[in-house]
Order: C-alpha cells, then sequence, then structure tokens
C-alpha cells in the first residue's frame, strides 16, 4: 500500500512519524474517513469542511488547502487502485522537540499530515445492511466536545469491545438518559413515519452523513424531528439506524437484546439508504 505522509508518497513501511508526535503522546490530533465508491469520494467537500473545523477549534495549523488536500485524496485512489474503500486522513499538532503539555510554538512545528487508503470491496453492497445490526446501550463517558473530531478513540473503541462481549455488533452512548450517538456513527430512530436523530450541539459529532441523509429524507417529503430520544422510546420505536462515511445507513434491530418493530431492517432505513447511496455518487469528485 501507498501512504502519503508530509508531502511524500510513500510505501507504508518507510512512513515514519516521530515519538514526539503529539498525536502518539496526547492524542493532540484530528482526522477524517472519507468513502470512495466507483473510485470516487463520497461527501469530500463535506469531511474537508468539518476538518477545517476541528483544527481551528483546537488552534492546529491547517496543513494544506482544500485543492491540495483533493489532490493527494485522488492520487492515493489512483496508486492503490481504489474503486471501493476509506481514505483515512490524520492531521496532528506535530512533533516538537521535547514532550510538553503548553501547545508548541506554530512558526517552529509543522502539523503532521498522514493519509492512507483501506480497500473494502462490497463496500456498498453490504450483505449486513440486509439483516441490520444489533447495539447495547452503555454510559457515555467520553469529554465534552465531541463536535471535534479527534483521535481519543479509546473509549469508542472500549464500547465495540463491550458490545462485542455483550453478541452486539455496537453500542450506543447514553448520557443524562437521552442516546447521544453511536461508537461510530450517528443514532436515529423512526415512529410514525417520523425521522427522529438528536440535534447537533458539543454532545455528539456532526456527521457528514447525517447532513447528507437528513437533507436527501427532506427532499423525499420525509419528517424529520431533531431532539434527543431515550433508549426505551427506541426500544418502543417503528425502526432504528445509524449513519456514518462508512455504514451510510445501517438498519439497527436489536437495542439491549430487545427487537425494534418487526426485528428486520424497516422500510425508512432501507429507503433513505437506496436514496443516500444513489445521490452522493451522482455528487461524488
Ligand atoms: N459519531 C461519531 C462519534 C463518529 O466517530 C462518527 C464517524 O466516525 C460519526 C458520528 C459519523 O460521522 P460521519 O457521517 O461524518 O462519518
Amino acid at each position: 500500500r501507498t501512504v502519503y505522509l508530509n508531502g511524500e508518497y510513500l510505501p507504508e513501511t518507510e512512513a515514519k512519524v516521530s515519538i514526539f508526535d503529539r498525536a502518539f503522546l496526547m492524542a493532540d490530533g484530528v482526522y477524517e474517513v472519507t468513502s470512495v465508491l466507483g473510485g470516487k469520494l463520497i461527501d469530500f467537500a463535506g469531511h474537508a469542511r468539518r476538518l477545517e473545523r476541528s483544527l481551528a477549534e483546537l488552534d492546529i495549523k491547517k496543513p494544506a488547502a482544500f485543492g491540495d488536500l483533493l489532490e493527494i485524496h485522488r492520487k492515493l485512489v489512483d496508486l492503490n487502485d481504489i474503486s471501493e474503500g476509506l481514505i483515512y486522513l490524520q492531521v496532528t499538532r506535530g512533533a516538537p522537540g521535547d514532550r510538553d503539555f503548553a501547545f508548541p510554538d506554530p512558526e517552529t512545528t509543522e502539523p503532521t499530515l498522514v493519509l492512507f487508503t483501506q480497500n473494502k470491496p462490497g463496500l456498498s453492497d453490504n450483505p449486513v445492511a440486509k439483516k441490520g445490526i444489533k447495539v447495547i446501550s452503555i454510559d457515555d463517558i467520553r469529554w465534552g466536545r465531541r463536535d471535534i473530531k479527534t483521535v481519543q478513540l479509546l473509549y469508542p473503541s472500549m464500547g465495540k469491545m463491550m458490545a462485542r462481549k455483550a453478541g452486539a455488533d455496537d453500542a450506543w452512548m447514553v448520557e443524562d438518559g437521552f442516546v447521544t450517538e453511536g461508537t461510530s456513527n450517528n443514532a436515529y430512530i423512526v415512529k410514525d413515519g417520523k425521522i427522529i436523530t438528536r440535534n447537533l450541539g458539543t454532545d455528539i459529532l456532526h456527521g457528514i452523513t447525517r447532513a447528507a441523509v437528513l437533507a436527501c429524507a427532506r427532499e423525499a417529503q420525509m419528517a424529520v424531528e431533531e431532539r434527543p430520544f431515550s433508549i426505551d422510546e427506541a426500544r418502543e420505536a417503528d425502526e432504528a439506524f445509524l449513519t456514518s462515511a462508512s455504514a451510510f445507513v445501517m438498519p439497527v434491530v436489536e437495542i439491549d437484546g430487545a427487537s425494534v418493530g418487526t426485528g428486520t431492517p424497516g422500510p425508512v432505513a432501507g429507503r433513505l439508504r437506496e436514496i443516500y447511496l444513489a445521490e452522493s455518487l451522482k455528487a461524488a469528485l
């Protein structure tokens, strides 16, 4: 696999980052994951815009302009011959000479920019989407700025492992009685034809797929309500689903061991998955 590191395209075994890099020592970095379908980038502009916002919120220097980032993404897709898959991008505050809690001087410490591809044939025609997935609920004990897409992913990783141990696929996190989001996705329920998903704030990531899917729903005259919902309400819902750049729209058929609706993927999730895949492919770069 050919990867990108600070201006160079390299074999993955030759791409090396300093042990003083602040992402390694302090999780001082942000990331994006963009999917590739038909060799093209899905929702690239949204991911680039959110990256810019994450960097600004943390006062990390922007490592490259929009056009350069687009070109790097495209070149990696080309070099690695990706038809369906993912591109991971990470920007860290860089590697100052020594460990220090205070941010280094941006004049003397350049941010680190890393990109690599993950080949995922069958990403769009995922058989899991036809069966749906099971989630468990866990406490949301993450920090309070979940709107910034940082590489602090230890608790979400633990959540995935808790789910796996419970025989489920993912975990939805709950704070003050309401679902915030999944370990790596935004959470939705459907009741009487209405799509309900938590409103944006600092307590969830502003999913790029969420924005695109809600736009598709509104375009198709489907009712959308942005507000928090509880696990009890989700268990009583007609359908549940999640969205992310890698899962697109994924039906959720079981929550904490109880079936949602009929216990099979629902029509709203199915329709939204279809519309989103078609629309995002049309707009792909
Ligand atoms: N919420 C969290 C915590 C995530 O990590 C992710 C994606 O990784 C999402 C939501 C979905 O965001 P997007 O649709 O931009 O992939």
